[in-house]
């Protein structure tokens, strides 16, 4: 199952590979051509190499190599296919239909409509008087407006339908919102949000996509913090908050935090290199992912007997 030449030669010519392979890997100009160290083996003298003329890449050191989508499907560990949406996604293209059962990838973007919906909603509601408790709390723990803005934060409601009720009239089915994590059946069989009296953390993955969140409580409610469960969008040991803007920090190490509220406070006074895991102990998939990025990590974990414990863990 294959798109036509025409069409990946379209794919390619519409991604400039200096831009792309700039998001990941610091270039310097050489001549018509570009060096950096190489992201797919540690090294500290340049050997990695692209040719805009030829529109392709090589390492001398590894021997990687290859064109744009080679580069997007290694650094983003991407199928063939993946990588070749992945680049379409990103230059505005539209993919021909390949009349195969695409069903689980039109519901996967489906969740992610509903997710960035959702995300709208909460930040709009943080904004609005029913959520003012909500950017009380965000203000008392010392957030700038700017910050609040900069990570999306929001107020889910203390209302059951707020939510289902706001997303039912922009067209989603029950079964969608319940797919998506943002509500749960009732006895009834009803949806009503899963989600209410939380202040709202938007979880964001490396494309920019919104693919899950954190609630947090004001109050002593349990679970202190309640999180989607996994969906088509995302799995939760490879979720990674704030990395969508830590990995473009340009700095050489990455902050491991505890929470999201860490994470936040530590953008805020500058060090935007920090990121968290979600709420679970650091994962095997967390570490590769963040090994892509980093050869250091400086694990910031709260100072308590609990804390010494995980950065314990997470040191292996
Ligand atoms: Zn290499």
């Amino acid at each position: 199952m294959y798109y036509p030449d025409e069409v990946i030669e379209e794919v390619r010519s519409s991604n400039n590979i200096v831009d792309i392979i700039g998001g990941y890997v610091r270039l310097q100009k050489k001549g018509s051509s570009y060096f950096g160290l190489c992201p797919f083996h540690n090294e500290h003298t340049p050997s990695f190499n692209l040719y805009p003329e030829s529109g392709s890449f090589y390492c001398f050191g590894c021997g990687a190599g290859g064109d744009v989508i080679t580069f997007v499907r290694r650094i983003e560990n991407l199928d063939y296919m993946e990588a070749v949406k992945f680049l379409a996604d990103r230059a505005g293209l539209q993919l021909p239909e390949l009349g195969v059962d695409d069903s689980m990838s039109k519901l996967r973007a489906r969740i992610l409509e509903i997710n960035r919906e959702t995300a709208k909603f909460y930040h709009g509601v943080l904004k609005s008087p029913s959520g003012k408790v909500g950017l009380d709390y965000f203000l008392q723990r010392g957030l700038k407006p700017s910050t609040i803005t900069h990570f999306g934060l929001g107020f889910a409601p203390d209302t059951r339908f707020a939510l289902v009720n706001h997303l039912k009239g922009k067209g989603y089915t029950d079964e969608e919102l319940v797919q998506a994590n943002v509500a749960v059946k009732t006895r009834s069989g009803k949806p009503m949000d899963r989600f209410f009296h939380r202040v709202m953390f938007p979880i964001i993955d490396l494309r920019g996509n919104v693919i899950a969140f954190g609630g947090g409580t004001m109050t002593d409610q349990k679970p202190k913090y309640l999180k989607t469960s996994d969906t088509l969008a995302f799995k939760k040991s490879y979720g990674l908050f704030a990395m969508n803007f830590a990995k473009n920090s340009g700095k050489e190490q990455l902050i491991l935090a505890e929470g999201y509220m860490d994470v936040i406070a530590l953008h805020q006074a500058g060090f935007d290199n920090a990121i968290a895991g979600l709420g679970t102990a650091l994962t095997t998939e967390q570490a590769h992912l963040i090994a892509r990025y980093t050869k250091e990590v400086v694990i910031a974990y709260d100072a308590d007997e609990a804390g010494q414990k995980a950065t314990a863990r997470a040191i292996q």
